[in-house]
């Protein structure tokens, strides 16, 4: 028998969310620094209970309580250090100036973070930006566009819709709005009748986590997952019809576009046919979840066994999700991450200190597991340039 939560789908308000699978006690925030290892242990955890609509394909943790999050100036989701990230961030900004005209206009960016990419934006066609993020932090290599680009340390909200914009950017914040319209609605209003505004939203590809089984991006922040079918519906059903939707970054990120309209947009079959393929994905999802973990599991003991020097490479979300779902507080020490603000504190719920990669040239791991397989490269051609040859496994 089907598990039903007593909540109501935010996206189509269809009655009954299907519970299909739970992780439970995992560290609220992935991307919190903890400078003290007991600290990091002991860090608030919550449960992750998520729930599938069978109607729309939304799919969201029904354990979720925003009152255990806060986002301050000590949240780091930054992955501008990664040259692979950079390289897709850059080339991402290009396209979107060129092909949505992008030159002398005023943008804003919802969920800015530290900024960069609307700074990109800026730079690129030379456009005024305001960025809105209560975790931005004011920084010197930013004060060359200081006359351009505003940032206010704050939520976006209806208190703010008087700024407008000709283009709107919002990327990797909606799946942390237990319910999308509440972001969706006030935007939709301060965009008013200028219906020419462009929208474009990121957020992580729900396909990729429950088809592809990237499961380690079932994080507690996360509480909705996207797939096209799901997120198309979210837009339409606050006054927005899509223009584009495409994955990027290997399949990981789902973009899409879309222009305010008056009217409704109704439901294709198309969308349908999507619905009813991931709830095939999803009725499989906890049976080959617990596979991929047991094969971790007996893979890490061998490892063990064999007293094989492991590190982590990555420690954001991806990582730090990886080693609490295997619980290793003990097998592995550390997890190296590119990040300087992250570099010297300590993982949240297993407590391995954060290191930089130069701290690989003394330790000489046997072993590194590759939280993203999109930056192997990149950590095979450095660690090679130190005359280190460690194995090298994805996970
Ligand atoms: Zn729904």
């Amino acid at each position: 028998m089907k598990d039903l939560s007593n909540q109501t789908c935010p996206v189509c308000e269809s009655p009954h969310l299907e519970i299909f699978f739970e992780m439970l006690e995992m560290p609220v925030y992935c991307n919190l620094l903890w400078p003290e290892q007991q600290a990091a242990r002991s860090c608030p955890k919550g449960d992750i209970k998520l729930a599938f609509c069978p109607s729309c394909g939304f799919i969201t943790n029904v354990a979720f309580d925003p009152a255990k999050l806060g986002y301050s100036q000590d949240y780091e989701n930054s992955l501008h250090y990664s040259p692979r990230f950079q390289e897709y961030a850059q080339s991402l900004a290009t396209g979107l100036v060129e092909r949505h005209n992008l030159y002398d206009k005023d943008i804003i960016e919802i969920g800015c973070g530290k900024g960069d990419f609307l700074i990109s934006l800026c730079e690129l066609g030379n456009n005024r930006g305001i960025g809105f993020d209560p975790s931005y932090v004011p920084r010197s290599e930013h004060s060359p566009m200081e006359n351009q680009v505003q940032f206010i340390q704050d939520f976006y909200s209806d208190r703010y819709q008087d700024y407008q914009a000709d283009w709107i950017a919002c990327r990797h914040t909606l799946e942390h709005v237990p319910n999308p319209a509440d972001l969706l609605n006030p935007l939709r209003q301060a965009i008013g009748d200028r219906v020419s505004t462009g929208i474009f939203f990121e957020v992580p590809n729900a396909l990729d986590t429950f088809r592809n089984l990237a499961v380690w991006d079932i994080i507690y922040e996360h509480c909705c997952y996207f797939a096209s079918t799901s997120l198309t519906q979210a837009f339409t059903s606050c006054g927005f019809e899509v223009s584009n939707m495409k994955e990027e970054f290997g399949g990981q990120f789902l973009c899409i576009e879309a222009i305010p309209v008056n009217e409704n947009v109704n439901r294709t079959h198309e969308q349908r046919d999507q619905v009813e393929a991931l709830s095939r994905d999803i009725a499989a999802f906890t049976t080959k979840f617990n596979a991929k973990v047991e094969t971790w599991k007996q893979k890490l003991v061998q490892i063990s066994q064999t007293g094989q020097k492991v590190v982590v490479w990555g420690a954001g979300s991806k990582g730090v999700t990886f080693l609490n779902i295997l619980k290793l507080q003990d097998l592995i020490e550390y997890a190296v991450d590119l990040n300087p603000r992250k570099q010297g504190m300590y993982v949240a719920g297993t407590g391995q200190k954060i290191v930089p990669p130069e701290f690989m040239r003394d330790y000489q791991p046997d072993v590194v597991i590759v939280v993203n397989p999109l930056y192997e490269q990149e950590i095979r051609h450095l660690l090679a340039g130190w005359d280190l040859n460690p194995e090298f496994i994805c996970v």
